[in-house]
């Protein structure tokens, strides 16, 4: 079985760098994360590398890295350890969400730029079918603006590709910007594509999905991976998944289709797409150099477990210590089939997540409580029926609203518009979970520097957009969606997320000035050599670099 087989890799002593580095550190036992190298020769460290993996954890809090450092050995410790770690790093906007932070990290800039402002904004696109698959929606970058670290490397070499894999359509596409690249997803149990990429799946995908690894998950059972007296986390917690299904063992349904479904919400499917990346490396000959080469890899497990089981769950544990293996396995893998010397990396998250309301503790003030604004919603639309207006002008989105006052019927009825909207405020205001309820306009004429709110929210939305009123919740409330946990706040908790380089280009340690995912960009701009071909809104990250 799958799962058994990957405790026994553990085991495996297997070379972490070049050869010579293997040879001169025989000591170091496998349970001993050893470093990502950080020291070459100088000419080595100042040419740019030949293959850049950028690997975003979905819904990854940088405090796990810490929470469960002790029993970290693989992937995860050895960029907690051996890696330029920034350990105030924010994905800095308002709308903590996978598609816009996805957006950011190889653009270097904010929502407000990318044009990818919430996951509603997201990649749907009907124009852009899915390869093998018209039952789901087509989906492409055809929102997003701008360009990304991809362009700016083939601006300056043609020949740089780029590979990105995810579970997720929008984790997949949105690093990569509107780019021409190998772009893989996970629909119906298979990897697949858009026809804004391909026509066809290349053979290497095809024989990779023919392998079934996740229907092969059918009967089988996600286990703890550490004997029982390893996890403090109680395992019977009501309040995960809703109540059910809420202890393990947590087994795969018995059809094989159903158990591809339900890989999303095991490590498992995450293991499995670190073997597609290698599998597209070779296929494309990622990383042979002279060129600098792109690897994207989102990683989705986490935040459906995040979603099911919470941040403090015995699920969330096992599956940082499972995801900490399967990244040393793969960082193994790929230091087996090109130089680790010529590879930068680079580990973030699109955003952090909250406790579970029910499980905040009674010290926090007011309660968190799970809000929803139906009835307000309601009720402003009877306003503006009142006022004889189109109530398609206004749109409640979670916490904006949103004002289309372009319409030609709104000019002689804005007293009216206005009064419905203040209404709207007032009583949202009232309601238990709400914090406050703020003008879009008034935020941008805030503090942006010293108000992390009013700045979060300056970098999601652009001056002129239509977004009315901003809807902000008490700390760890939340949006009833039927979810146990959930993110999407402009609180430190949700845009908190690990950024952390390594590679010889890197000096490591830990970092703790303030720093922002859309730095992530122009730093490995920098080490590639390359020029940002726009404005970004982050900086080079100079003090990581050697
Ligand atoms: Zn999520």
């Amino acid at each position: 079985m799958r799962m058994i087989r990957f405790v026994g890799t553990l085991l495996l002593v297997i070379c972490f760098s070049a050869k010579a580095d293997c040879q001169s550190a025989p000591t170091r036992s496998a349970s001993q994360p050893r470093e990502l190298p950080s020291s070459v020769s100088t000419i080595s460290a100042l040419s740019p590398p030949s293959l850049i993996v950028l690997i975003t954890i979905d819904q990854f809090r940088d405090d796990y890295l810490d929470r469960f450092g002790t029993q970290l050995r693989g992937g995860l410790a050895r960029f907690a350890r051996g890696g330029a770690w920034f350990t105030n790093a924010h994905q800095d906007h308002a709308i903590t969400e996978t598609a816009p932070g996805h957006a950011t990290l190889l653009a270097g800039r904010f929502p407000r730029s990318t044009g990818i402002m919430a996951n509603r904004i997201g990649v749907d696109d009907p124009a852009a079918p899915i390869l093998g698959n018209d039952a789901v929606a087509g989906a492409s970058p055809k929102r997003f603006q701008g360009t990304t670290l991809v362009d700016w490397l083939r601006a300056k070499d043609p020949r740089s590709r780029a590979l990105s894999v995810s579970r997720k359509d929008r984790a997949a596409i949105l690093p990569i910007g509107r780019s021409q690249a190998d772009v893989y997803w996970y629909v119906g149990g298979r990897f697949t594509t858009s026809r804004y990429y391909r026509d066809t799946l290349p053979d290497w995908v095809n024989r990779f999905n023919a392998r079934r690894m996740p229907q092969n998950l059918a009967g089988k059972s996600w286990t703890l991976l550490l004997p029982d007296s390893a996890y403090k986390e109680p395992d019977s917690v009501s309040f995960e998944m809703n109540g059910r299904n809420f202890l393990f063992p947590h087994r795969f349904p018995d059809d094989s289709a159903a158990a591809a479904g339900a890989a999303i919400a095991s490590p498992f499917l995450d293991e499995i797409e670190l073997d597609l990346a290698l599998d597209g490396l070779t296929a494309l000959s990622l990383g042979r150099a002279p060129q600098t080469d792109v690897l994207s890899i989102s990683l989705s497990a986490t935040d459906a477990i995040g979603h099911g089981y919470g941040q403090d769950s015995r699920e969330m544990h096992d599956n940082v210590l499972r995801l900490d293996r399967s990244l040393g396995a793969f960082i193994d893998s790929l230091f087996k089939l090109r130089d680790s010397t010529r590879i930068a990396f680079a580990l973030t998250a699109d955003h952090g997540v909250a406790t579970i309301p029910e499980l905040v503790p009674g010290s926090v003030k007011p309660t968190p409580v799970r809000v929803n604004l139906a009835d307000l919603e309601t009720s402003l639309r009877a306003a503006i029926t009142a006022a004889k207006l189109d109530t398609n002008l206004v749109t409640l989105d979670h916490q904006i609203v949103l004002v289309n006052r372009d319409l030609a019927a709104v000019t002689d009825r804005t007293r009216a518009l206005d009064n419905a909207l203040s209404l709207f405020a007032v009583r949202a205001r009232l309601l238990p979970g709400v914090a406050r309820v703020d003008r879009f306009q008034d935020l941008l004429r805030g503090d942006t520097i010293n108000d992390p709110i009013a700045r979060r929210w300056a970098h999601q939305f652009p001056a002129t957009s239509n977004v009315e009123l901003v809807i902000m919740l008490t700390p760890f409330s939340l949006f009833s969606e039927g979810l146990a946990a959930n993110h999407g706040s402009p609180y430190d908790y949700d845009t908190h997320v690990p950024l952390i380089f390594a590679g010889p280009w890197f000096a490591p340690g830990r970092y703790s000035e303030f720093a922002r995912t859309v730095d992530l960009a122009p730093t490995l701009a920098e080490i590639a050599g390359v020029k940002p071909s726009e404005k970004l809104d982050g900086v080079v990250l100079r003090r990581a670099l050697k």
